[in-house]
């Protein structure tokens, strides 16, 4: 396996220098572009890994997924009255929809989604981020997972379009607690940092049943674990989700820091990471490197 990506990093890199870091905040613009790294978690417990698997980055809208897992764990099929399971067709941060829907937005996995479910885990922790935090670092089996300050703060600076969407939906009545209080944990939560050896290792329960082998504990039942799978595959990329089936074929999450989670239902969790990114905010390279290993394994769901 490892032979295998290590000839897929020296594929792809060639593609780095045809995107863009993102660079909505200037403490992501200053990201050096030229990275790659992978790490695949097999659910027998074999870590495999390419490239800079141990660096650093920031997680940014993948930690969306563990916003939803904590927020079902509690609310169950109740949380579904106040976000939808719909690909929305359009940009991660678009309020389109928002204004035709009454504030419902169409999934979990765009800003308008994320920020409901933010909202729905302020109403239930007293420290919200921190609860996050903890549930991270169990999840990786890494205690020392931190949100970046520079990067949350940056965020909350330039806040206007997460917060017109909050806003919006607190006049429709689908948001209880304080905007700028959710902004803020929200921001928190994009700015944990971590690499892609903590993420696959993070994200393996929805490999393997909704059990986590780190922490020790089941997460999710069995039929959660499908059900958020299917969220995945249908919406966790954006405006780029029907791409992503066709290219890769798996469950996926992205995030405009560049990593990019991907899960084989029972066999493995992956996470690739390089900081350009396309015109949807998917890693350009990392979507690649995932084409190329779904393709040389056949591992495509849709098979
Ligand atoms: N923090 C980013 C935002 O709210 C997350 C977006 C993303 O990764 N797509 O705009």
């Amino acid at each position: 396996m490892e032979a295998l990506l290590q000839s897929i990093e020296k594929k792809v890199r060639p593609l780095i220098g045809q995107g863009n870091v993102a660079d909505y905040i200037p403490a992501l613009a200053e990201v050096d572009p030229n990275q790659f790294g992978i790490a695949i978690y097999s659910n027998d417990g074999t870590l495999y890994q390419a490239g800079q698997a141990d660096t650093e980055f920031s997680i940014q809208s993948i930690s969306k997924v563990f916003s939803l897992t904590l927020a079902i764990k509690h609310y169950g099929e109740s949380m579904w009255q106040r976000v939808g399971r719909e690909p929305s067709g359009n940009p991660f941060n678009s309020l389109v929809q928002l204004e035709y829907e009454a504030g419902v937005p169409r999934n979990p996995f765009i800003n308008a989604g994320a920020l409901v479910v933010s909202d729905m885990n302020q109403s239930r922790f007293a420290s919200p981020h921190y609860a996050m935090r903890e549930f991270i670092r169990r999840l990786a089996d890494n205690p020392h997972i931190q949100s970046d300050k520079v990067v949350s703060d940056s965020e909350y600076e330039f806040r206007a379009r997460n917060a017109s969407m909050a806003y919006l939906m607190k006049a429709f009545g689908n948001f209880d607690n304080d905007v700028e209080d959710v902004l803020h944990s929200y921001f928190d939560n994009c700015a944990v940092r971590m690499n892609c050896i903590d993420l696959a290792k993070a994200f393996s329960f929805l490999a393997n049943k909704g059990f986590s082998q780190h922490s020790n504990e089941q997460i999710l039942s069995p039929r959660e674990t499908t059900q958020i799978n299917g969220l995945l595959a249908t919406s966790g990329l954006y405006d780029e989700a029907g791409n992503f089936a066709y290219r890769v074929g798996l469950p996926g999450k992205s995030g405009v820091g560049g990593g990019i989670i991907a899960i084989v239902p029972n066999q493995f969790s992956v996470c690739v990471w390089s900081p350009e990114l396309n015109k949807s905010g998917n890693s350009l390279a990392g979507m690649a490197a995932l084409e190329a290993l779904s393709e040389s394994i056949g591992w495509s769901v849709f098979g």
